[in-house]
């Protein structure tokens, strides 16, 4: 086996510090997340990324596995923490009808198996990998499926929220399969604190009594559609949460996921709760899977319902580089790994 001598195993690590750094001082933490969301979405970066065997070991630590027994693996592991689980087929902006029509087939098999292995975990779909962008009534049609199988085995499915675009076209569809076929809490929708629409969107799924999460939004967005500022986005955040949380809200039946990695998110909702005297057992946050994991058992030991999100499959890049995005820290991660070998 190589060995590196201890001096110059620290050289490609300094040489990522540099990069990173460099990157920082020309562009801003800002304009680095731009261009990784730009990345994310980029065919020749895929391309280009995805073909490192080094880059899938580093994503590896957002990403469960490449198969469903993998993510099973992963689920009943969480679950003997106390945390329960949405797991989530990677993929999206499917192009093909036949490509569509796979992602519901694998979905359709992973709720078979989450039934057969009995783990605590529901299922989280992208609508524009079951065939958004090539038809509406196709990515309808898909999901319907996948929640008359939920059904069959009292499970759910959630519906995540993509680029803005894609927003209203999402929230039709979910209302649709609420209201038109009766499937009620066992369909879910996201909804993203960054937007300025959301607010009005929150305040017709607290009339509807939805099944909700909340994040902060991880797509690029222009100013016209979202809050650039970040502080913007938070104060949306807490708001948006106090107004799914508060009692008329739950008693309409809203059943609130508090999805942030954010202590001060974390922290705001907490504080919320207490003053509400809201009960532990209805609402839970919700984080993703090996991001702050500390965080994540000590919500658990204090009593918290908490969930993770579980994505596995090959079609990790654009779920990873998001990733990236939110914390530039892992980009350093990801190059100094990748300078090391
Ligand atoms: C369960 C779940 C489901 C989600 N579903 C969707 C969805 O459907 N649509 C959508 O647009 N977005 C979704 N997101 C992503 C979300 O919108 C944010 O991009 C992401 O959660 C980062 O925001 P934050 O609230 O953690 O706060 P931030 O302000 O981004 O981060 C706060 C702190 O959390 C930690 N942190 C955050 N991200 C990372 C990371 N990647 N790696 C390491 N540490 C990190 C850091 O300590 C950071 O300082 C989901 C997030 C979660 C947790």
């Amino acid at each position: 086996m190589k060995t590196q001598k201890p001096r110059t195993r620290w050289i490609p690590v300094l040489v990522g510090f540099a990069l990173i750094s460099g990157l920082f001082y020309k562009f801003g933490e800002r304009w680095l997340r731009a261009l990784l969301l730009y990345l994310s979405t980029a065919v020749w970066a895929r391309q280009l990324i995805s073909q490192l065997p080094l880059a899938w070991q580093v994503a590896g630590r957002f990403v469960a596995g490449e198969d469903i027994d993998a993510a099973l693996q992963t689920a009943r592991t969480l679950n003997g923490k106390g945390m329960r689980v949405t797991m989530d087929f990677l993929g999206e902006s499917v192009t093909s009808t036949q490509g569509a029509f796979a992602a519901r087939d694998e979905i359709l098999q992973l709720l078979d198996r989450i039934h057969e292995s009995g783990v605590n975990a529901n299922v989280s779909v992208k609508l524009t990998q079951l065939g958004l962008k090539i038809d509406e009534a196709l990515a309808l049609d898909n999901v319907r499926q996948l929640l008359i199988r939920a059904q069959q085995y009292h499970n759910k499915v959630r519906i995540d929220m993509e680029e803005s675009d894609v927003t209203e076209a999402t929230l039709q569809i979910y209302r649709a399969l609420r209201d038109e076929y009766g499937f009620g809490h066992d369909v879910g929708i996201v909804i993203q604190s960054y937007l300025y629409r959301s607010e009005e969107d929150v305040r017709q799924l607290v009339e509807d009594g939805a099944w909700v999460r909340l994040c902060k939004g991880a797509y690029m967005e222009p100013p016209e559609a979202a809050y650039p500022e970040k502080g913007k986005t938070d104060a949306s955040y807490v708001k948006l949460m106090q107004m799914m949380l508060a009692a008329a809200a739950r008693q309409k039946g809203v059943y609130l996921g508090v999805a942030t990695h954010d202590d001060k998110m974390i922290t705001a909702t907490k504080h919320f709760v207490a003053d509400q005297n809201i009960d532990p057992d209805a609402f839970e946050f919700q984080m993703l899977y090996g991001i702050r994991r500390d965080l994540q058992q000590t919500l658990v030991d204090e009593g918290y319902r908490v969930r993770i999100y579980v994505p596995y499959g090959t079609a990790w890049y654009p779920y990873f580089v998001r990733r990236l995005a939110e914390r530039p820290a892992n980009l350093w991660f990801f190059i100094s790994n990748l300078l090391r070998r």
